[in-house]
């Protein structure tokens, strides 16, 4: 089919200049901000919403799954927001629920505390670029369009949005045919003490059993001592990087939220309300850029071992079913590290990609994408970013020896 193509040329008022501009603001951009801040360069971030935290806040993903390596920003996090899940060493697994309110209100203060400009309500629009380099990016704000000029832009979209824009190959879903893991509509119930009427408004659907409900499970939380339960049983088929998929999951995840809680006020749950609904649907998988390396199935399953470490994680092949089947691929694996490499994008310099959206298989990215693994990727993401622009190389020749160094000075171990 061909497309109508539209010329765009506009004037866009440069509006900051900066030395690292992180685009997106979830668990990969705030570490991503924090890290580069910490090494003592001018550092914008440029988040789409009105809050940082990404899926954690925004999507109401607020429980960490356990990684095996509870390190960096992630521990302080943990360290300051759920301080009595913290284990004694970093090698410890933990999988708190937290409170996504006050994670939202936390990496305010935090990044305001790390002297990042946060824009919140800006969302990137398009690459600018000299040659093969990205230069900075223009940028939708309350005022319209800006641009925001930059040494090393680091991509934290979670859709590998900039990357996109500036020309990286991007893969998606599955070999064999594209499929991404559904979304899910996050949301959480709260025990009231006392009955409550089941609530279930019109078009929604009345689940019996446990094998009619959309993943064929139950999947929930209550680990916060206060009686939140915090629920991911909505499923909807989709890759949520696709304009209609996206469309469709949003109507349809929200009929599914009413008729789970309206399952479960009538199995088990009777004295619950459904008290939050995430503000959209959560996206699971949708780009993935193409790296200098390329993690694979292979790379979890023989838990290998790369010399430009940047993470590990013995999270497990957790794979939503992608064709609307209720199952779940999930299995067990024993840790691996993520190399650098798989955040250096080909063909463009002068962009990192950190977190969900790293050069990564299908089943890889479905273990990698958690996350405490995400603020591990931005952490390095960061840091890597000032070598370049301190040492003023490419972003694929900085120092690997400097990174682990500096990793290391801000508070990140590897186990052996
Ligand atoms: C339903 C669901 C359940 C999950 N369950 C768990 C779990 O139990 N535990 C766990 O640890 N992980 C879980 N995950 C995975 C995890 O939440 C995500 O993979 C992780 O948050 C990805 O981090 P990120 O920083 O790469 O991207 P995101 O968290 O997606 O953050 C991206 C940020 O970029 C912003 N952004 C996007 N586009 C633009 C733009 N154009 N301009 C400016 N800003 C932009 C977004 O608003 C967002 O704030 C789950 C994910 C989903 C969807």
């Amino acid at each position: 089919m061909t497309q109508t193509m539209i010329a765009l040329e506009r004037q866009i008022p440069l509006y900051a200049e900066t030395e690292i501009l992180v685009v997106g603001g979830g668990p990969a951009g705030t570490a991503a901000a924090i890290s580069a801040a910490r090494c003592g360069r001018k550092t914008i971030l440029l988040e789409r919403s009105g809050q940082l935290g990404g899926m954690g806040t925004l999507g109401n993903v607020s429980i960490y799954m356990p990684v095996g390596n509870t390190t960096g920003i992630y521990r302080e996090i943990v360290a300051e927001t759920v301080p009595n899940a913290l284990p004694a060493t970093h090698k410890d697994s933990i999988a708190p629920q937290y409170s996504p309110f006050e994670l939202r209100h936390y990496l305010n203060s935090r990044l305001e505390r790390e002297g990042v400009d946060v824009f919140y309500h800006t969302s990137f629009i398009a690459a600018m670029k000299e040659g093969d380099r990205v230069t900075g990016v223009i940028a939708h704000t309350r005022e319209g369009l800006k641009a925001f000029a930059a040494q090393v832009v680091i991509d934290c979209t979670g859709d590998a949005a900039v990357a996109m824009e500036a020309g990286v190959p991007i893969r998606s879903g599955r070999d064999e045919d594209g499929m991404t893991q559904p979304m899910t509509l996050m949301f959480m119930m709260q025990d009231t003490g006392k009955p409550v009427k089941p609530f279930l408004p019109e078009d929604c659907y009345t689940y019996e059993t446990v094998a009619e409900l959309p993943q064929g499970r139950h999947l929930y939380w209550e680990r916060c001592g206060n009686g939140t339960l915090l629920v991911n049983m909505t499923r909807v088929k989709g890759n949520g990087g696709l304009i209609r998929d996206t469309n469709y999951a949003e109507k349809e995840a929200l009929k599914q939220v009413f008729s789970v809680a309206h399952y479960l006020q009538r199995n088990g749950f009777e004295n619950y309300i459904l008290s939050h609904v995430a503000g959209q649907t959560g996206v699971r998988e949708s780009n993935q850029i193409e790296g200098l390396y390329t993690l694979t199935e292979a790379d979890l399953l023989n838990g290998r071992r790369f010399p430009d470490v940047v993470a590990q994680t013995n999270y497990e092949i957790d794979i939503h079913s992608p064709d609307g089947k209720k199952g779940t691929d999930e299995r067990h694996i024993d840790g691996y590290d993520i190399p650098y490499r798989c955040m250096v994008p080909v063909k463009v310099e002068g962009l990192l990609v950190a977190g969900r959206s790293i050069s990564a298989t299908h089943v890889a990215m479905s273990s990698m994408r958690v996350q405490p693994t995400c603020y591990a990727l931005g952490q390095a993401a960061g840091i890597a970013a000032s070598l370049a622009v301190e040492e003023k190389l490419p972003v694929a020749e900085i120092p690997m020896d400097t990174l682990h160094a500096r990793l290391g000075g801000q508070g990140v171990v590897f186990l052996k």
